[in-house]
């Protein structure tokens, strides 16, 4: 037997509901409950089985200054922020931090400004493709249990070539475990995800990938097990809202007072003093754009997290409306996700050529798939022998 696991970025309930991928191959289709947040704090709980509060994954950014890998940018903060954000500077001081953590991992600034950076550590400093990369991952898994896998992602390819290349693996008859993730769809719905023609197109050729690689692994093996995955769906952009521009109005200083850290679909903030809190706090709540996260609200969500690294207060926006400008762009993608797992577009998908032992229903539903696939080749392996 193989097994192919094919996770592919974004790719929401929505977009496949009425339109089934390899309908005569992938019969088992489910309707996936995502976890809130970005695939920093998804595709962690789908290779983990753990939510974000277990796994410490959430979002790529938390407050943790005694260890931030950008602590000695501090010294520079007499430098105003212009030059200090100026596009060479942000690049010349991401390589330096890559450099001098003591992970030596691989990591993106995005658009947290400069000055801001040393109050923040990074949880995601490891290729999480690979073992070790996230706390019990599935990938540890294969390597305890001596099953031959591989995995293929960005780290190394391009979606077209990781499908060629996993297609040359299996007609090698190399391993019996692939996990290929494609990210490039993802990109593709951030910018177009309301033009249905250039969707469809986008979807028929992701379509005709699949039907391709479980073709060859149907040439190599009579037993296939065939699964494609998503960690979260898409939503369309239906207004900006100028949170920010909201917030500077109190005359609160950062990083005196407070800090900040404005996704496109979610603020988090810190408070240092209890005037700034109260404020904050106050105007958020005025607010009809989103929503201050309660404590029960973030234990259904599985992000309350021990302590405050992830935010003191959690502000999410309603399903389509963006955080404009944010840290992240001046102007908002036609299309994003990481709004409430309830939204419809927020939905992750489950496909597969059998019916799985359990009903799949969430993230951590699909990883107990995954993991109970690599105990059965572990079996495998162990009766060859
Ligand atoms: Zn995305």
């Amino acid at each position: 037997m193989i097994a192919v696991f094919t996770l592919i970025d974004a790719l929401g309930w929505t977009y496949i509901k009425d339109r089934p991928l390899l309908p005569d191959i992938l019969t088992y289709r489910r309707e996936v409950r995502t976890v809130l947040g970005f695939s920093s704090g998804a595709i962690p709980t789908l290779l983990s089985g753990k939510l974000p509060r277990e796994s410490g994954h959430w979002n790529l950014f938390y407050y943790d200054p005694e260890r931030s890998p950008f602590r000695w940018v501090r010294w520079f903060r007499f430098l105003p922020p212009s030059i200090l954000n100026h596009r060479v500077v942000r690049r010349g001081i991401r390589f330096i931090s890559q450099r001098m953590s003591r992970f030596g991992g691989y990591f993106q600034l995005y658009g947290v400004p400069v000055e801001l950076l040393p109050y923040f550590d990074i949880c995601e400093k490891k290729d999480i493709y690979r073992p070790g990369g996230v706390p019990s991952s599935l990938f540890d898994r294969l390597e305890e249990l001596g099953v031959r896998y591989r995995t293929y992602s960005y780290h190394q390819f391009s979606d077209q070539e990781i499908v060629h290349t996993a297609q040359q693996d299996m007609n090698e008859g190399k391993y019996d475990f692939y996990f290929l993730y494609l990210s490039e769809l993802d990109a593709y719905l951030h910018n177009a995800c309301q033009d249905a023609q250039g969707v469809e197109h986008q979807l028929s050729r992701y379509e005709k990938w699949l039907g391709e690689v479980y073709e060859t692994a149907r040439r190599t093996d009579e037993e296939v097990v065939f699964y494609v995955l998503s960690d979260h769906g898409m939503t369309p952009k239906r207004s900006g809202y100028d949170l920010v521009g909201k917030i500077r109005e109190l005359n609160l200083v950062m990083p005196r007072d407070y800090l900040a850290l404005y996704d496109s679909t979610m603020a988090r903030f810190w408070f240092f003093n209890e005037r700034a809190e109260k404020q904050i706090t106050s105007r958020l709540t005025e607010l009809d754009c989103g929503h201050i996260l309660s404590q029960a609200e973030k234990r259904d969500l599985g992000i309350d997290f021990p302590d405050d690294r992830q935010g003191k207060t959690v502000f999410l926006m309603n399903p389509g409306v963006l955080i404009e400008p944010s840290f992240f762009g001046k102007t908002a993608p036609e299309g994003m996700h990481g709004f409430h797992p309830d939204d419809p577009y927020s939905s992750a998908v489950f496909l597969s050529n059998a019916k799985p032992e359990r009903e799949i229903q969430t993230l951590v539903d699909v990883h107990q798939v995954m993991a109970e696939c690599a105990d059965t080749l572990r079996d495998g392996v162990h009766a060859e022998r």
